[in-house]
């Protein structure tokens, strides 16, 4: 743990869940005894956003997993930061890989989220990683960097904003990045940061991985000293599970 605050575990429950299963997701997670010491966010699909708040113990927090560029009205089928403030939704994912590559967002588009997300009092987890052929071509550290520039240029400040490194090869893939490999992408994230916005950012900010991390693999990525938590995907589909990944805090 690097960053300042405490080590930061979401749960990214991505398009997945029925009424009958996230009511028993969250009665897992109400029942999970959790480590005092971890900021805890899941985030459900919209449509179950405010039952999850309604029914999920204060412990845990909620998060969207998109939201809309600016106030809203007139924009079919999206969400706005504020119905998302209206229902105590204190969290957006934004810049998920899925995001970026299925639906087609781009940096500046991600960016203005962000910015109009953060000025409204909402906290960002906001995600960066590279393709494989990208890693391939040795142009990690690039690719993260332009990702991360493009946040860096719009947002009002960082207080609120967690950085979650998550390599697309390593997405739903069961193939986890190694520990080493993380801290690798980390530390130059952390570098980026300290030469690029500030060293008390650099320091402050917490970076977090994300790419099949589960209940096996938890353990040593955070034992990593740049790794300050994680965003899981499917292993957040299950209660105890998620619970052995918060409680992997060292
Ligand atoms: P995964 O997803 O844990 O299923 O790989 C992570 C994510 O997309 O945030």
């Amino acid at each position: 743990m690097a960053g300042s605050g405490k080590f930061f575990v979401g749960g990214n429950w991505k398009c997945n869940g029925t009424k009958d299963s996230i009511t028993k997701l969250v009665s897992d997670l109400n029942s999970a005894k959790l480590e005092t010491d971890v900021d805890v966010v899941v985030a459900p699909p919209f449509v179950y956003l405010d039952k999850v708040k309604a029914l999920l113990t204060d412990r845990i927090e909620v998060s969207a997993q998109n939201s809309w560029i600016g106030k809203g009205g007139a924009f079919t089928g999206e969400i706005s930061v504020e119905q998302l403030k209206d229902i105590g939704c204190k969290w957006v994912i934004l810049g998920h890989s899925e995001r970026r590559h299925i639906i087609g967002e781009d940096d500046q588009f991600i960016g203005k989220k962000a910015a109009y997300a953060l000025n409204e009092g909402l906290g960002v987890i906001a995600c960066i990683g590279e393709l494989l052929e990208e890693r391939e071509a040795g142009k990690t550290f690039d690719v993260c960097f332009k990702q991360l520039k493009a946040f860096a240029d719009v947002v009002p400040s960082w207080d609120n904003i967690v950085i979650a490194y998550e390599p697309v090869w390593a997405i739903g893939t069961g193939k986890v990045a190694t520990p080493q490999q993380a801290q690798e992408v980390h530390v130059a994230v952390r570098d980026w940061l300290k030469k690029n916005v500030s060293e008390e950012v650099a320091s402050k900010t917490r970076i977090i991985y994300g790419g099949s991390v589960n209940g096996s693999n938890c353990a040593e990525l955070a034992k990593q000293e740049d790794i300050d938590g994680f965003l899981v995907g499917g292993a957040s589909l299950k209660g105890p599970e998620f619970a052995t990944i918060v409680n992997s805090v060292t």
